[in-house]
């Protein structure tokens, strides 16, 4: 595939080279397995100094099991796990949370942008209360969201409001966590524990690393055992400093945040580019890496032909993802593409 035709998913790109640099670190000497070892120890407290909290934090292979078996601390079998239509948990874990958690069913909420509103959780939570139906325990937010947009701390402060009255727990699918804090300009802890959330999954693949999410637990008591249900399902590395060290590399001289800020700038150059074509517009605000594009069928096609990999999404838009190795150049390139497929008959 050539890297000049590719914007489908920021988990196309490659590693980044801090995160490259450390892995080969890593690969010096001999440590201890599963987790015991300096790079893991590293890199977990290097994720409580940025996030500012004495959080317990674990690295699993990748999303998907980091969101199922995170939900599934929070849940008995019979809780429900309130998510958006749009959600990740809902559309593309093939059943992960309700498999890891022996059945908690997800109940689907809705709102704009691909953001569940109060009133959307509220109306989940209070349609019944009666012993057949599954007990709300968790609401999931994915920050950013499965089309870009970004929860405002005053969205977050807002559901963790309707969070307290009905005691629900809330975990953060930060498959794009990054991208978020780079841009909003907060703090990590803003958008997280100062405004609620008890349970994040950051994700490090989709920011520059070959694998690896890490799992934060600001609420602890959340956490009791959940070493043993990691390494159950599957999910303790055995060779956990290939994980844990390229997040050192992240997560030094931040990184991370280099990484998400130059993914944001170049959707921004993307999305500026498309806006001022004529005849094309956006699907949804470009607030994080990625722009969602309204193509039709045949201009897809067309990209397509010319090489270009992306995604349809739900609902038919075109998605263009940038990640840290996204270049302006190759921005320019789609942008002219799209100009040129558009004005052809
Ligand atoms: C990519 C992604 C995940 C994780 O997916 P895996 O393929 O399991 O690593 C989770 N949530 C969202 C919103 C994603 O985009």
């Amino acid at each position: 595939m050539s890297d000049t035709e590719q914007f489908a998913s920021d988990n196309y790109s490659g590693i980044c080279p801090e995160a490259w640099a450390y892995m080969a670190r890593a690969n010096e000497q001999d440590a201890s397995a599963y987790g015991e070892d300096a790079w893991t120890q590293q890199a977990a407290d290097r994720l409580r100094e940025t996030f500012e909290s004495d959080c317990d934090v674990f690295f699993v292979f990748n999303g998907t099991a980091a969101n199922s078996l995170s939900l599934a601390a929070m849940c008995q079998s019979f809780h429900s796990v309130i998510c958006h239509e749009l959600a990740h948990v809902e559309t593309d874990e093939c059943g992960g949370p309700e498999y890891a958690s022996n059945g908690s069913k997800l109940l689907v909420g809705s709102g704009a942008n691909g953001k569940l509103t109060p009133a959307s959780i509220e109306q989940l939570v209070t349609r019944r209360s009666d012993i057949h139906y599954p007990k709300p325990r968790v609401i999931t937010l994915t920050q950013a969201t499965e089309v870009g947009t970004l929860y405002s701390i005053d969205e977050l402060k807002a559901i963790r409001a309707v969070a307290d009255r009905y005691k629900l727990h809330i975990h953060m699918d930060g498959a794009r966590f990054a991208n978020a804090v780079a841009a909003m300009g907060c703090t990590p802890a803003d958008i997280t524990w100062k405004a609620g959330v008890d349970v994040l999954c950051f994700s490090g693949t989709k920011n520059g690393l070959a694998v690896g999410e890490a799992i934060l637990f600001f609420n602890r008591a959340l956490a009791e055992d959940f070493e043993w249900r990691c390494k159950q399902a599957g999910q303790l590395a055995s060779k956990m400093r290939f994980i844990s060290a390229p997040w050192c590399g992240l997560l030094e001289n931040d990184t991370w945040l280099a990484n998400a800020a130059h993914a944001n700038a170049c959707a921004a150059r993307l999305a500026a580019g498309i806006e001022s074509l004529e005849g094309v517009s956006l699907s949804f605000p470009r607030q994080a890496n990625a722009v969602f594009v309204d193509l039709s069928e045949a201009l897809q096609k067309n990209l397509r032909a010319r090489g270009w990999h992306f995604y349809t999404f739900i609902g038919g838009a075109a998605r263009f993802v940038c990640s840290w190795s996204s270049t302006a150049a190759q921005v320019d390139a789609l942008i002219a593409a799209i100009a040129r497929a558009v004005a052809e008959p």
